[in-house]
């Protein structure tokens, strides 16, 4: 068996699609991306695809603050357009992490993050649509917004077949390859093909291939419901992105008055097969949201509903990404676990992880994503109780 590619990358949603391309910046020379249905095909095709700098830990905030930056030029440097909205995004913050909010705040400033909270008078005129009851504060972030999924991953794959990258669609990877402390390649339906390296960004799927290589993986697979409405009448409705954190639901503007709309943090998360969940939504689920959306945003008030789905998204224990090789196992790279918002962070988590397998460069904070984490039990704390990002 030849080797056939310095590097395989195992599935072209936003993960793997951006590692993918920026491999082939970095000059690599046989790089090739296997997806077994299409680019987008998984949770990032369904995301909301909200973007926001709002983390509790540097980390994240940088990551995204990067990608914003990569969504912005992407015409220039690809040639393909994101969809990119530069829209701003606030978060509307319940009585109980308030003050929790207030600090993150401030350290996001000393991070340089662009962020602060509203006055009433800036509410009342910013956010007309607002019923502002039981709001204990608003998080303003001008350079939030949102982006297309689809166009962004479907630029980083269109990047990346422009610099050679072999792209190969319907073609699921069955398996990996191993002998003994290292992965050698993927097995295919057309047979086995050996590689330099191989990164997983399956996402849900990648526990599978791990599992069977006798590869640890602490990875959920949640199924995630999103709705769309479309506000009636011409009362203003927002025009930003939206994390409601007092009725727990998200918003993010698609044009034409129209809206995605989901259950945000607390909720109950349920854990599927991602090769068998329903992919439409409940009916109770529907209509909780709708009751959400119309109490805190009365222009939604007898909103049509126009779409409503379910997808998944793989969660890992402290909802943080597996990213990067692992200790004692060669030719391996996870890019995993995106938990829910990483659709945000994959445009510069690709960058950093091609670094890392190209040229062996690494900064020390995004080395913590790597998997030993969870071996050596350093796992990363959030700010708003739980282990939550
Ligand atoms: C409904 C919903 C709303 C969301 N909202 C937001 C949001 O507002 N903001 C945000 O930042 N994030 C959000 N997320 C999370 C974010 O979209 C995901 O974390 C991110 O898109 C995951 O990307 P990925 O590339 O890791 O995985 P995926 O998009 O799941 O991609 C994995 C790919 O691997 C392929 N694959 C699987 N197995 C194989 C195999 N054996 N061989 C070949 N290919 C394979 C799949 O077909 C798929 O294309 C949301 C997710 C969902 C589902």
């Amino acid at each position: 068996m030849n080797r056939a590619y310095d590097v395989i990358v195992v599935g072209a949603g936003i993960l793997g699609a951006s590692t993918a391309y920026h491999l082939k910046c970095n000059g690599v020379r046989r790089v090739a991306l296997f997806e077994r249905r299409r680019p987008a095909a998984g949770g990032t095709g369904k995301s909301a695809a909200i973007v926001r700098q709002h983390y509790s830990t540097a980390l994240l905030a940088r990551l995204t603050k990067e990608s914003i930056g990569m969504f912005t030029t992407m015409p220039d440097q690809i040639g393909a357009d994101s969809g990119y909205v530069g829209s701003g995004w606030v978060f509307l913050v319940p009585d109980i992490i308030i003050e929790a909010a207030r600090t993150n705040v401030t350290d996001l400033q000393s991070c340089g993050v662009e962020t602060r909270f509203l006055d009433d008078d800036e509410i009342a005129v910013r956010l007309p649509w607002l019923n502002p009851q039981d709001v204990a504060g608003v998080v303003y972030e001008p350079h939030g917004g949102y982006a297309d999924p689809v166009r962004t991953t479907e630029a980083y794959v269109k990047g990346f077949c422009d610099l050679g990258g072999e792209l190969r669609i319907n073609t699921p990877v069955r398996a990996l390859l191993r002998k003994g402390d290292a992965v050698i390649g993927i097995l295919t339906d057309d047979g086995p093909i050996e590689a330099g390296n191989v990164v997983n960004a399956a996402g849900p799927w990648s526990k599978f291939l791990t599992e069977d290589a006798g590869i640890e993986m602490d990875l959920r697979s949640i199924r995630e419901q999103d709705t769309v409405w479309e506000a009636r009448g011409d009362r203003p409705i927002p025009e930003i992105s939206i994390s409601n954190g007092v009725d727990a639901i998200y918003l993010r503007p698609l044009g034409q008055r129209r809206f995605v709309v989901g259950r945000g943090y607390p909720k109950d998360y349920f854990d599927v097969d991602p090769y068998n969940y329903k992919e439409t939504a409940d009916e109770a689920f529907v209509s909780d949201v709708q009751a959400r959306l119309e109490h805190r945003f009365p222009p939604f008030a007898g909103a049509r509903r126009i779409d409503s789905y379910a997808a998944l998204y793989d969660v890992t224990p402290d909802w943080y990404p597996y990213i990067g090789p692992r200790k004692g196992l060669q030719g391996y790279y996870d890019a995993c676990g995106g938990s829910g918002h990483g659709f945000k962070i994959g445009p510069a988590i690709g960058r950093h992880l091609a670094l890392w397998i190209s040229e062996n460069v690494v900064d020390e904070d995004f080395a913590r994503l790597s998997y030993d984490r969870v071996v050596t039990g350093k796992m990363f704390v959030g700010a708003y109780g739980g282990n939550r990002a």
